[in-house]
Parts: C-alpha cells; structure tokens; sequence
C-alpha cells in the first residue's frame, strides 16, 4: 500500500504527489481517480487554496478532501532584488528554516530585454556535500525539501511576474545536492512538466550534481533533463581538496559515468554542462585548462567557467580577469563550447555558492 507523504498537520501533502499517486491517493479516499488531472490542474494552474474552489468535482468530493488533505504555499520570509535585476526570494518552511530561490532575468539582446527567466531552486535546507568553496556547505545538511516545497518555488514566485513574463528556465542550482533528495526530486520534475502542471520543457530543465553516480544514472535513465556537473578541478587530488564527494565517487567514475550518460536514448543530441569554479591559483592555469581538454575528450560537453566569488568567510581568491579570460580562450581554440558565467546578484548574497548567507544580510527583507 502506497504512504502518502504528509504535512505537519497530519494531512497528506497533495502538492508532493505526482499525477499517477493523486489517483491513487483519490481511490483511496473514494473519489474515481479519473478526476486526478482536474484537480492536479486546479492545483497547479488555478493556484487554489482551497478545495472548495474546484468547480469541477462535487461537493462531496470537497469534503473528502478537506478532511484528508491540504494545499501547502510556501510561506515568503523577504524578496530582495539586486541592481542587476536579480531577486532572492526567501522562504520559512515549516522544517524549522528559511531557503532560497533565486530570478535571475537574463538577455541576449543589446536593449537588455530580458528574453530568460531563469530561476534557481534549491532542494534542500543545508547540504551534506561540504564543498569547501560553497557557504551553503557551511549549513550542513539541516533537512529535505519536499516535491511540493521545490515545485513550489517556481509556481509561487511565477505567481510575482506580470502577465507578459513567465519563468523559460529552471535551475536545480540553488541550496542542496538535488539528487540526494531523489524522491522528491523526480516527484517535482515531474509536476515542472507536466501539461496540466508548470508546463516547463524538460529541455529547459538543468539538474546540477557533484555527482552522486548511482542517482545520476538513474534520473537520467527516467527524465529527460539537462545534466550540469559540478566539476571544479582535473586531478583526483585538486577534487578532493574541495569537494570531499570525491573520496566516495573518484573522479575517475564521474567521468566515465558521464560518457555512459551521454550514450542514453534520453540524452541523445544533448551535452552535459561541467561547471568549473575558478579558484586563484588553485585551478585557474592553462596546465588545468589542458588538464580539462583531456579529462573531457570523449564526452560532449559545454564548460561554464565561474570566476570565484570572494566573501570574508573564506580566503579563496577570484582570479583575474584576464586569466580568467586566457583560461576561457585555450578552451575555445580547442574547439571548446565555453562560457564565462556572469556574476548575478553579488549584492544580495544570491550569486554561486552564496547561498544560505541570509541571515547576515544588512538589508532588511521587503
Ligand atoms: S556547491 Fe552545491 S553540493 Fe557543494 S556544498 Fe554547495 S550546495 Fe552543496
């Protein structure tokens, strides 16, 4: 028998059910699962808070539900928007803490249209990954999200833009390691898709991981997303330094789960991102960067270079521009797809691996 996830109040979490357990979560209170995609609908696309304002299910049904279920909204702790147009949303869950969502608008044209709406999601409350560059690793892990806390962020902070915006692009980027909370991740995937849902493509969906190689293997086995890999380093050695995951999962079997990757029917014509922090004088010289051509060569794969974002919490140093910028053109005279990510948000603690700094923002929330 099928344990529906529940909430605090001891009702089940209607939100953190896929559309094939909302019908068998209806068969078990008594209702025909046929009527799982009206109410999946209403949940998703009417944003309802109340049973009682699906007009398309009887009033018995109402009751039925009322009794046994509730309809979980995150609840907003502070929105902070950047000078660059980002905005870190912060939520209080009832797990005991505040997460983060981060809107980063994005534009390809030279009037700064912003024709992407990315927003970067977190997973988890804290993470047990301990990175040693990331200050959400700082945290450790303090608890799961549940399918309806992630699917959440995006229904509620879509529910903030104006009629003409909508969010083009997620990013499983924000606090935690998404596939340690798998569960609930695939749960959440699949309500980002669904038509009946948030009728996000999976095309413009990107899991990043450091590369939990068994839930790597599977998601990619059943969803068809984009894979992002937190890279950081070319050596056994340098990866261990910062990312301790390294002592379980080699760098070795990273990669070669990334080459099994890439052969799936799933992710046929699509290439793994590897994202690669750039720390001063860590990783940052042109023997990483050659390093990098030849540990990648047999995977199809786009390199995000991310200059290192310096905080007094740490003695890391971001390398400068310019080497940044000759670390970037070795990779692209090799035939490299290579980009530099742009810092977003810097002032309000909401670009990469600031996460979870919001307690020690001056600003106060608006
Ligand atoms: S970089 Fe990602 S996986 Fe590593 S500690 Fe930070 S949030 Fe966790």
């Amino acid at each position: 028998m099928t344990v529906f996830p529940t909430l605090p109040s001891g009702k089940v979490d209607i939100k953190s059910l896929d559309l094939s357990m909302l019908g068998e979560f209806l068969s078990s209170i008594d209702i025909p699962s046929e009527k799982a995609l009206r109410i999946y609908q209403a949940i998703w696309q009417k944003h309802i808070r109340n049973f009682s304002e699906i007009n398309t299910i009887s009033k018995q049904d109402h009751r039925k539900l009322e009794q046994t279920a509730d309809i979980y909204f995150l609840e907003r702790h502070g929105l902070f928007p950047s000078i660059d147009g980002t905005q870190k949303f912060l939520w209080k869950i009832p797990q005991g803490g505040v997460i983060e969502s981060v809107l980063i608008p994005e534009s390809d044209r030279p009037n700064g249209y912003a024709d992407r709406l990315t927003l970067c999601v977190s997973s988890q409350w804290g993470c047990a990954m301990r990175c040693s560059f990331c200050l959400t690793g700082d945290l450790g892990l303090k608890g799961h999200l549940w399918a309806s806390q992630i699917a959440g962020q995006i229904q509620q902070v879509s529910q903030t833009l104006q009629s003409n915006q909508r969010i083009t692009n997620v990013v499983m980027m924000g606090m935690g390691e998404p596939l340690h909370n798998y569960d609930q991740l695939v749960i959440a995937l699949r309500t980002m898709n669904h038509n009946c849902a948030l009728r996000l493509s999976n095309r413009k969906i990107t899991v990043s991981s450091v590369g939990l190689l068994p839930a790597l293997l599977r998601l990619t086995r059943e969803i068809p997303v984009n894979i992002a890999i937190s890279l950081n380093a070319t050596t056994e050695e340098q990866r261990r330094a910062v990312m301790p995951i390294t002592k379980k999962y080699s760098l070795r079997d990273l990669l070669d789960t990334c080459v099994t990757i890439t052969k799936l029917p799933n992710q046929r014509g699509r290439r793994i991102t590897f994202e690669y922090v750039m720390m001063k004088g860590f990783n940052d010289s042109l023997e990483d960067a050659k390093r990098l051509t030849e540990i990648l060569k047999d995977i199809p794969s786009k390199i995000n270079l991310i200059p290192y974002n310096e905080n007094p919490d740490r003695d890391i140093l971001r390398p400068a521009f310019e080497q940044v910028k000759a670390f970037q053109t070795y990779l692209v005279s090799r035939g490299w797809y290579c980009s530099i990510r742009t810092t977003r948000g810097i002032d309000i603690s909401a670009a990469c691996g600031q996460l979870g700094k919001a307690f020690q923002i001056i600003k106060q929330p608006t």
